[in-house]
């Protein structure tokens, strides 16, 4: 055996998280996609068939009340709160994170004063964040700059109303620094928006102890709850009060059930839902959060480090020198949960879009993104050192074939 083999097996004797991978429906597939979508609990199937044949079949509307679907929204925001160190009472689940950028950006923008006529985005954002955050520009009559996460505390001044950040960068899972952008917007007197979709779930955010004002993120990617399922709103508590949301729907009034003409806003986190929530997803959703039970995040943060340097490790052994290129920081600090490999385009060789394809066909599944990047997630949930070592081992053999 290698030696890089043997010590995948020391590693996965000794990790600590080694048996939640017991908790989810997998094959032998190394699966290195977990941060496009995560894998299914095993538990999920048996409580959706419930949802639907006994509190939809049986119970119907009573369900409701009785089976906790309209106060689903925020007892499951209370159920990811711990996972982004926030405390109770700030998270409301519902609607795509698109849809949450466009409440959380143009709430955080009628929360700066008219003079402020700025607002900054993550120029290396992932697209739909940049779409939305135009349209909130135009509709609040707001400049929209894009600039680096680096550029920010340069960018930042009097004119900033609110800013939208990535924590950690999709395609190259770069790890932006949030307490100091966070303290560099909040000394500018803006608000910030973090986006957490490539962060929650792998690593700790720290909301509250590093005072975010607002943050949205997904839930199918690090925090498995199914393909399409719900995202979730933060808006901290002392900003509830003004926040003022730019689709107030009737779930979001303070007495729903009223029926009034006029709005009046809900306190608290209640304040950023919209319309009627879609309770399948929402619950799928719920269940799959059990696979947290007893689950300390530094513990998942530490694992994740170590299986993305493994991984680097085993990259720079097996696979043909110049080959392949890494986009990733090497320094912890600035390191998400995946590895982003450059492949570039040479002459009789795959090209990086092959290059995965090939991959999945040998069970080493990963993901393509334009124009050349190999992206590899690690979930610590559910992957393993040995999972790393095979999926570097056979990404060497694909790169040694010929197109
Ligand atoms: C995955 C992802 C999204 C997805 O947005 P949806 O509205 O849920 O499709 C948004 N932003 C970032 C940074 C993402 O990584």
């Amino acid at each position: 055996m290698s030696e890089l083999r043997s010590r995948a097996d020391e590693l996965d004797a000794a990790d600590a998280l080694a048996t939640l991978r017991g908790r989810f429906a997998l094959d032998d597939t190394v699966y290195l996609d977990g941060n496009s979508l995560g894998a299914l609990p095993a538990h999920v199937p048996a409580r959706i068939a419930d949802v639907v044949s006994r509190e939809w079949g049986e119970l119907r509307i009573r369900s409701w009340e009785e089976s906790g679907w309209w106060t689903a929204p925020e007892r499951i925001g209370d159920r990811i709160a711990p996972l982004v160190g926030a405390a109770p009472g700030q998270i409301v689940v519902g609607d795509s994170t698109s849809v949450n950028v466009f409440k959380a950006l143009v709430a955080a923008v009628r929360m700066a004063g008219e003079d402020r006529d700025e607002i900054l985005v993550d120029a290396t954002t992932f697209p739909t964040d940049g779409y939305i955050a135009a349209s909130a520009a135009r509709m609040t009559g707001r400049t929209l700059r894009p600039v680096t996460p680096a550029e920010v505390p340069s960018a930042l001044g009097g004119r900033t109303a609110a800013v939208l950040l990535n924590h950690v960068d999709y395609r190259t899972g770069e790890l932006h620094d949030l307490p100091a952008l966070t303290a560099a917007v909040r000394a500018a007197g803006a608000q910030v928006v973090w986006d957490l979709c490539h962060s929650a779930g792998a690593l700790p955010v720290g909301l509250d102890e590093h005072g975010v004002g607002l943050a949205v993120g997904c839930t199918y990617k690090y925090l498995n709850g199914g393909p399409g399922s719900p995202a979730y709103l933060y808006v901290r508590r002392d900003l509830q009060d003004r926040f003022d949301s730019p689709l107030p729907g009737w779930n979001s009034h303070a007495e729903p059930f009223g029926m009034r003409p006029e709005y009046a806003p809900a306190p608290g986190a209640p304040r950023g839902r919209v319309g009627t929530p879609d309770i399948l997803s929402m619950l799928a959703l719920e269940a799959a959060l059990d696979v947290w039970d007893g689950v300390r995040i530094e513990a998942v943060r530490e694992k994740s480090l170590a299986l993305t340097d493994f991984f680097l490790r085993c990259v720079d052994a097996y696979v043909p020198g110049g080959r392949v290129e890494s986009l990733t920081p090497s320094a912890h600090a600035e390191r998400g949960s995946q590895v982003a490999l450059r492949c570039a385009p040479a002459e009789g060789v795959p090209d990086a879009a092959e290059v995965m394809r090939r991959l999945i066909a040998r069970g080493v599944v990963g993901d393509f993104r334009r124009p050349d990047v190999l992206r590899f997630g690690f979930t610590p949930l559910y992957v393993g050192f040995a999972d790393v070592e095979r999926a570097a081992r056979v990404l060497g053999e694909v790169l040694r074939e010929t197109a």
